[in-house]
């Protein structure tokens, strides 16, 4: 005679084979329930680093505009995760509202910056939009949900490529990378309806200004390395006449330029 416990009957094996995965199923949900993922800790560092971009906002020069940063803008910083676009060892600063090393001497910006930036362009979801200066990749992901399209050019090889992979395996879908001098702009991809330099350039590139958009706005840090830099403002009109605006005193690494 058998019964459904009898070790050695089919049935019996099937029947220790299911308990075994219930018993397991049970104990990763609650080690998972136990320990916060990965994610989850680094959200309340992110949205101290929003809180602390705010608080910047509220004290911008008049010509920056005194509407502080848009919740739209503040929503998405606090979502892209900073500590994924800095290098092995950093990710406990990630969301300190301060610029950090990427390699090559160049840096990934201060959130603050990024922030206003993204705000002072005026992005909308029909939007296509150029970057100058990809570098760790953290710009155009937070541009990436706010617009169509982000076409976006690094200088340094190492740095372009790593933000190719990061930016694909974080799925930003909407974002076109590659390497070259982006003085020249990408025609391409565009014409823009805005366009964000992150390196200070010594005058505003009549390449980018050509490739604006009538109606489109331009942001570029304009100045020396060791000299005063100004964000300035670059505007076309919908009759495609150039206004430019400083805006505030920034620090930014240098547009270099490709040997030819
Ligand atoms: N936006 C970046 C940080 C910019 S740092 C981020 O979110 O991480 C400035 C970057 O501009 C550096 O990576 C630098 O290599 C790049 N750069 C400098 N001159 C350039 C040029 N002519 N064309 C394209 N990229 C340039």
């Amino acid at each position: 005679m058998s019964n459904f416990a009898d070790r050695k009957s089919p049935m019996g094996r099937s029947l220790r084979h299911l308990w075994r995965l219930v018993a397991l199923l049970a104990f990763a949900v609650t080690f998972d329930d136990a320990v916060p993922s990965q994610q989850d800790s680094w959200a309340e560092p992110r949205a101290a680093m929003v809180r602390t971009i705010q608080t910047h906002a509220a004290f911008l020069p008049e010509a920056a505009g005194t509407d502080g940063i848009s919740t739209t803008v503040l929503d998405v910083i606090g979502k892209v995760p900073r500590h994924q676009f800095v290098p092995e060892g950093v990710e406990g600063q990630a969301y300190a509202d301060a610029p950090l090393p990427i390699g090559y001497g160049q840096t990934i910006s201060q959130p603050f910056i990024v922030a206003l930036m993204t705000h002072l362009i005026r992005t909308s979801p029909d939007s296509t939009v150029l970057e100058i200066g990809t570098g760790s990749g953290y710009q155009a992901a937070v541009l990436s949900p706010l617009v169509k399209a982000v076409c976006t050019i690094e200088i340094v090889p190492g740095l372009g490529e790593t933000a190719i992979r990061r930016l694909k395996e974080l799925r930003y879908d909407n974002v076109q990378t590659k390497v070259g001098d982006g003085y020249f702009g990408w025609p391409e991809c565009g014409p823009f309806d805005g366009i964000l330099v992150t390196a200070a350039a010594g005058h505003v590139p009549p390449p980018l200004v050509k490739q604006l958009k009538p109606g489109g706005r331009m942001l570029v840090p304009v100045g020396s390395v060791f000299g005063p830099q100004f964000l300035t403002l670059v505007e076309k009109t919908r009759g495609g006449q150039i206004t430019t605006r400083q805006l505030l005193p920034v620090s930014f690494v240098p547009l270099t330029r490709e040997s030819r």
